[in-house]
């Protein structure tokens, strides 16, 4: 097969890997100076209890911008940063700039809400990461039950002792676990009680056919049977349409996350949806 392709086949193999190279060098050379150039920002997407019908909690997700470039990613600019040990400098800066953003928003008397960060892997391993996240919480004045860490079962999976090691350290501190894009990474059973994890993401990719797929609602259901029995709470993530919401909710899954609620906001917007409240997702 490599002889068939021939010269071109080689040729225009090697041209897309160095395409891939320079391009992953044109991000980390841009990323070093996101934060000075100011031109990282982050959004909130809101997260519904379906009993409650309340938003409860806030999930930041990190957006870049440049002049240059325009917008990027995070699919693309975060697997840059982490190659490139960016990923501690950006990944400290989103905790601290969600962290000040919960306390705005409890400091003007709003409804209270958890923030959920997301962690990288590479952030995850660094045996500094608790000192740091409690600095953190002090320096801005959050009580650590308000802020959730959004770790994906993928790299819980990759290194279980680490991962509960870790979780372990950061739960004896106060801060929620949560597992994200669960039921993609393959965890053991006998680790994931171990995990101290507050709460299941349940993966989008579950959730999209939920109303058409006998399958994936025989993996929903599991999941949330399984979480429930093990005291820990789910949330149902990429919930886009009322069909979805109503499965889920008669299904006893205690959250739901997605455009048929809220797209990703800046914070002023999001502020507004507290103040709206969520009943007007369930009276559309
Ligand atoms: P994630 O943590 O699983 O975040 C959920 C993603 O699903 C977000 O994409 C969100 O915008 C998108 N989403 C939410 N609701 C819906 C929906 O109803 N339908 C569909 N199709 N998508 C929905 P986003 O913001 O592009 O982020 C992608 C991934 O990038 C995140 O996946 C997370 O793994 C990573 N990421 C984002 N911000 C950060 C960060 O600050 N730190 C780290 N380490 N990773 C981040
Ligand atoms: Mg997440
Ligand atoms: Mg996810
Ligand atoms: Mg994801």
């Amino acid at each position: 097969q490599v002889k068939r392709s021939g010269r071109h086949g080689i040729r225009f193999f090697t041209s897309a890997m160095q395409q891939r190279a320079a391009r992953h060098l044109q991000l980390v050379n841009a990323l070093r100076y996101a934060i000075e150039r100011d031109q990282l920002h982050v959004l909130y997407q809101p997260q519904v209890a379906l009993r409650e019908r309340a938003i409860i909690g806030a999930e930041a997700l990190l957006r870049w911008e440049t002049p240059e470039l325009g917008k990027v990613s995070p699919a693309e600019f975060i697997p840059a940063a982490e190659e490139s040990g960016l990923i501690q400098s950006i990944g400290a800066w989103v905790l601290r700039e969600a962290v000040r953003q919960a306390v705005r928003w409890r400091s003007e008397g709003l409804p209270p809400v958890t923030m959920a960060v997301n962690l990288s892997a590479v952030q995850f391993r660094n045996t500094d990461l608790p000192k740091l996240i409690t600095r953190i919480l002090q320096e801005e004045g959050l009580p650590a039950e308000y802020l959730e860490l959004e770790l994906t079962e993928a790299v819980a999976a990759n290194d279980p002792q680490g991962a509960i090691a870790m979780m372990n350290k950061l739960h004896e501190r106060g801060v929620r676990m949560s597992i994200d894009d669960f039921g993609t990474g393959f965890s053991s059973l006998s680790h994931l009680k171990k995990f101290m994890a507050y709460k299941l993401k349940i993966d989008q990719s579950f959730v999209r056919d939920i109303t058409t797929d006998a399958e994936d609602r025989a993996i929903v259901n599991a999941i949330i049977q399984m979480a429930r029995s093990l005291g820990m709470r789910t949330i149902a993530e990429g919930v886009e349409t009322v069909e979805q919401l109503s499965y889920l909710h008669e299904h006893l899954c205690d959250e739901i996350q997605g455009y048929y609620f809220s797209r990703p906001v800046t914070a002023t917007a999001f502020r507004q949806l507290l103040l709206d409240g969520a009943a007007r997702a369930f009276n559309p």
